[in-house]
């Protein structure tokens, strides 16, 4: 592997009245939330929002116009993610179908199949979930058992998905599952746009340690889906997969999720801070703005149509490290003095930050499956 920061993040001109407009219109749009509300906002729901969102053109921003998008620059559309998700955003509901969906089917969908959903996507109003994991199939993917057989009238399924953001918010599921007869591991796997209001499909909330319902198991019980509703070609559903995970690890999103809380500090400490707090305010705004540039330097090299998949592997390996080490860092400082006046929103959210931290580094793929990619890129293993 090269070093790492080779591409310059260089959008059009134009990028500073973007990042203008889009912060006009969170001042505009932006529900009134507390800071606890505004961490991890990439998985909260909140349908006016996106279809606002969507009416202003920042959803499918990067897309045809023939299908509803924006023809903008993929390095605007940067900008747009990293301004959404500082003020903490609720993006949750269309993060998926924009971040994946979208991506997918223009690159691997039939022209219905882009006309069917692209437009109702970047308007905010079709939301999409990534159907991977399964029981027994999460870090080793490949041993994905959900199955497909081809009848007359198209494609039956039967099996389980696990830990499916959203689902319950989602009319379409991304689903990766066996479709070759007796096949094993990458081989005959294939994906399908799940409609998950057909007859046969049951979306049950799985409840987590906060108490949150964010996540769910989805069963399939003989769903009859039609093979217009296939994508990409039988059989080639690993290669397809493998492209998403670049688009799905290297965001911003992959180190903004505890930000809402290094505001709310900052803003807490005041002009200022004590010696102690101002050291840790000074390097995890360094990590921040070094994360940012690394960032942003994966989404220059998908800009230029190459897939960095062991950089977008390096961010979220870094990214979602410093995003848990962010609340444990808090609390070492705040631990001595938590009886500060006005420290409710404060201790509140880093309450909240503290429970649902663990599972940043789960999602995407694990730190120990993601060092194993990197370890290749650099031909250690
Ligand atoms: C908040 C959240 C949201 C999620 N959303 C989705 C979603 O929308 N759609 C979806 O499909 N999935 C989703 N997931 C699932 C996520 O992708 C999996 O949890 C993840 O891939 C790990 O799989 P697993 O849970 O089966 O753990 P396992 O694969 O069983 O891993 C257990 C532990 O063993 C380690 N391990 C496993 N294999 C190896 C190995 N070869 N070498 C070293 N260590 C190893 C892992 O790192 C981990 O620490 C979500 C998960 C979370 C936490």
């Amino acid at each position: 592997m090269q070093s790492f920061v080779q591409y310059p993040f260089t959008p059009p001109p134009g990028a500073a009245a973007l990042r203008e407009r889009i912060r006009g219109f969170l001042r505009d749009h932006l529900p009134e939330a507390p800071a606890a509300q505004r961490i991890n906002c990439w998985a909260a729901p909140d349908r006016a929002f996106s279809e606002a969102l969507g009416e202003a053109g920042f959803i499918g921003m990067i897309w045809p116009k023939r299908y509803g998008g924006h023809e903008r620059h993929p390095l605007e559309r940067y900008i747009v993610l990293e301004e959404l998700l500082a003020a903490g955003a609720p993006v949750g509901l269309h993060w998926i179908a924009d971040r994946q969906t979208g991506a997918l089917l223009l690159r691997y969908g039939t022209e219905a199949q882009r006309q069917a959903y692209l437009p109702e996507i970047a308007k905010g109003r079709l939301y999409c979930c990534i159907g991977m994991s399964e029981p027994g199939a999460g870090s080793d993917l490949a041993a994905v058992r959900t199955r497909a057989i081809r009848t007359d009238e198209g494609w039956r399924i039967n099996g389980q998905k696990l830990w499916t953001t959203n689902a319950h918010h989602s009319r379409l599921m991304i689903a990766l599952v066996r479709t070759g007869a007796g096949s094993e591991r990458q081989e005959g796997l294939t994906q399908f746009l799940i409609d998950l209001t057909l007859p046969g499909v049951a979306v049950r909330p799985i409840v987590d340690l906060a108490g949150g319902t964010e996540f769910n198991e989805v069963f399939f019980d003989n769903v009859l889906v039609p093979d217009t509703m296939r994508v990409g070609d039988e059989g080639a559903g690993w290669t397809q997969v493998t492209a998403e995970l670049s688009l799905e690890r290297s965001g911003p999103e992959r180190y903004l999720s505890s930000f809402a809380l290094f505001l709310e500090f900052v803003q807490q400490a005041g002009p200022v801070p004590d010696e102690v707090t101002a050291n840790l305010i000074g390097r995890l705004a360094a990590e921040l703005w070094t994360l940012r540039r690394m960032s942003m330097s994966t989404a220059a090299k998908l800009a230029a149509g190459q897939d960095p998949m062991h950089e977008a592997a390096i961010v979220k390996d870094l990214g979602t490290r410093f995003e848990q080490e962010l609340p444990r860092a808090i609390q070492e400082v705040l631990d001595a003095r938590i009886d500060l006046a006005g420290d409710g929103e404060l201790v509140s959210t880093l309450s909240l930050l503290l429970q649902v931290s663990p599972s940043f580094s789960l999602r995407g793929g694990t730190a120990e499956i993601l060092r194993g990619i990197i370890a290749r890129g650099l031909g250690l293993r």
